[in-house]
């Protein structure tokens, strides 16, 4: 493994990570691995400071999916047990919406199962972008729809979205291993389509998959290329009713280092870790809030995850601050939201008794 404080200084001076270096880092021991995520942590507070971007997860439309990711939950024929649910409403969307942005979310990830929408689905999320946009100008929209066709990026774009998701999720040749009903091309086809039409490109990973160190590389080089100004790192939640369950290839010095690889190939990008870090990361989480910059709130698509609260609580203890919340104690703000709530359950403080 080269010395990891001087290949940071070197990226920070504007070389690039290259192939060698990045696997040196994957394959670095458990012993080299907190040196490599102080090198990491060096860049990210270069472009970022010490600044958490929090995300939020809405979930407009579960399961039902006709195509066979062998990763999700969602996909045809999936035993798992998740919630199934065909497109919620408009003001249901904004309303959960604005839960997030109360927790401190400065994007919304607005997210529907499938392998792409119609355009009549575009119409129908472009009213909830439109919606909460209105009511929330500051807050960024990101759409995550699927693969798209011609012309609706630009209608999404019209509507308010700021981003577009559409993951890679992992390398060219490795993308028969989990999926059959469709391509890699179509994946960069549609992360190309959303940065030309205007929209932020938000494209990421699924590690622990299967793939080689190389082929981890080769993903994390894909994104960089493609302008992903977004990476979300997600860790594979190996579901029991999908193809992957059982799988654990993870363990959270081993995320670290991959986190670190990504930081260190993509220095100045949004990196976020993502699903299964509660259950990858684990005690390790506040470590890698050196490395990322970037996380989602709450719970993911279709499991539970840290609750708001502790992850609000771990940002403020590791000595970070959320991104457009500076200086509000979204602690307390929390606390106190889930007081009211609380009184308000058992009657205390309403004009009436809640049976009279
Ligand atoms: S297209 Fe999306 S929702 Fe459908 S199986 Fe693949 S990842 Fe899951």
């Amino acid at each position: 493994m080269c010395e990891p404080t001087a290949l940071a200084r070197r990226i920070s001076e504007g070389q690039s990570l290259n192939r060698e270096e990045a696997l040196s880092i994957l394959n670095a021991s458990d012993a080299e691995t907190l040196g490599i995520v102080a090198a990491a942590s060096d860049l990210r507070r270069q472009h970022f400071g010490n600044s958490v971007k929090v995300n939020y997860l809405v979930n407009l439309k579960s399961g039902l999916c006709p195509e066979d990711c062998t990763y999700c939950s969602q996909r045809l024929g999936s035993a798992a047990e998740i919630l199934k649910y065909t497109w919620i409403k408009p003001e249901e969307a904004v309303r959960q919406a604005e839960l997030g942005i109360a927790g401190g979310a400065s994007r919304v990830c607005m997210v529907a199962s499938g392998k792409g929408p119609t355009d009549r689905d575009v119409d129908r999320v472009s009213t909830m972008i439109h919606g909460l946009k209105g009511a929330n100008p500051d807050v960024e929209v990101c759409a995550c729809l699927g693969i798209l066709r011609e012309g609706q990026a630009e209608k999404l774009r019209d509507a308010g979205a700021d981003a577009y998701n559409h993951n890679l999720n992992t390398s060219e040749d490795h993308y028969g291993e989990i999926c059959t009903t469709h391509g890699f091309g179509e994946r960069v086809e549609t992360v190309r389509r959303a940065r030309e039409a205007g929209l932020q490109a938000c494209s990421g990973l699924i590690v622990g998959m299967g793939e080689s160190p190389e082929q981890l590389v080769d993903a994390v080089f894909s994104l960089v290329d493609l302008g992903a100004e977004s990476i979300p790192v997600n860790f594979l939640m190996p579901f029991e009713g999908t193809p992957l369950e059982g799988t654990w290839e993870l363990d959270p010095l081993k995320c670290l280092r991959i986190l670190a690889m990504v930081r260190m190939a993509a220095p100045d990008r949004e990196v976020r870790m993502a699903g299964g870090r509660e259950m990858h990361l684990r005690s390790l989480q506040p470590l890698a809030l050196n490395v990322v910059n970037s996380l989602f709130l709450g719970d993911y698509l279709t499991s539970e995850g840290q609750s708001a609260l502790d992850d609000l609580r771990m940002i403020r203890d590791a000595g970070f601050e959320v991104l457009g919340a500076e200086g509000r104690d979204l602690v307390a703000e929390h606390e106190e939201r889930t007081e009211q709530v609380s009184l308000r359950r058992r009657g205390v403080g309403t004009e009436t008794a809640p049976n009279a």
